[in-house]
């Protein structure tokens, strides 16, 4: 076996976790198979290549792994049911914040969305960027700043994924950001005190905001989840 279908044949058999686990809690996301586009697109993006070169060997886990500066690349279970739950068509808008290692934009990318992402890490926004123009990602675009402001410049956005916790509300500039018929995918914190590293024992819930073509909202509480932080009030810092 060559060392390219070793990876194929880890990354599907990740591909397969997921879906165990999709099925498993079908009850929390009301479906027992996510969007075949969604499941092609894991498929495709070689998730080996957005670790650090030391933690490659465990990239095909189905779990989180830190990628420095106190981050980590999300879980591939929580990328998946995310971008699901955003129900991207090619084409669309899409923001993206917290880009981190990028692995996330470059799932919303492989959909064929216009991806617009942000990470307020500057050592973290800069591989990244190169890391998505190396694979080719020329529809995704990356900048260093505070996501919790949206990116007014590309605004509407017919998806906005936040991979990060806000505290208590969802920052009402991604409200403002999102287009009639809009989805917003964002874990909210609803823990009283605001967390404080390591960020155990925090009350997450993923939520899904949508808004209508008369500009109504609606939400709905997905299922319990642990992320990082969503820093907000930093500086806004060019690209
Ligand atoms: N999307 C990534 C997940 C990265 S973890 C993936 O595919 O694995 C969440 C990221 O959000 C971290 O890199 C963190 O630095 C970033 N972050 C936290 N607050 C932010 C903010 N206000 N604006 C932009 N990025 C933020």
């Amino acid at each position: 076996m060559t060392e390219g279908d070793d990876i194929l044949a880890r990354r599907k058999a990740m591909v397969a976790e997921i879906e165990a686990e999709v099925a498993g809690t079908r009850r929390w996301l009301g479906k027992r198979k996510l969007d075949p586009r969604v499941i092609a697109a894991i498929t495709r993006v070689p998730r080996h290549l957005f670790v650090p070169v030391a933690n490659r060997g465990h990239a095909y886990e189905n779990r989180p792994q830190p990628i420095g500066h106190g981050q980590t690349i999300s879980q591939p279970y929580m990328v998946a049911i995310m971008t699901d739950l955003a129900e991207i068509q090619p084409g669309e808008r899409v923001l993206e914040i917290g880009t981190g290692c990028g692995y996330q934009t470059a799932v919303l990318a492989e959909l064929g969305a216009q991806v617009y992402s942000i990470e307020v890490v500057g050592e973290l926004a800069g591989p990244a960027a190169v890391r998505l123009r190396d694979l080719g990602y020329a529809n995704a675009e990356v900048k260093c700043g505070d996501g919790a402001r949206g990116w007014a410049e590309h605004a509407p956005f017919d998806a906005i994924i936040v991979t990060a916790a806000a505290w208590q509300r969802v920052p009402p500039a991604l409200i403002a950001q999102l287009a009639p018929g809009g989805r917003l995918v964002i874990p909210v914190d609803r823990s009283v005190k605001a967390a404080r590293y390591p960020f155990f024992d925090q009350d997450q819930e993923l939520m899904v905001i949508s808004k209508d073509e008369e500009g109504r909202i609606a939400e709905r509480d997905v299922l319990p989840v642990a992320f990082v932080p969503l820093v907000e009030g930093g500086p806004e810092t060019a690209a």
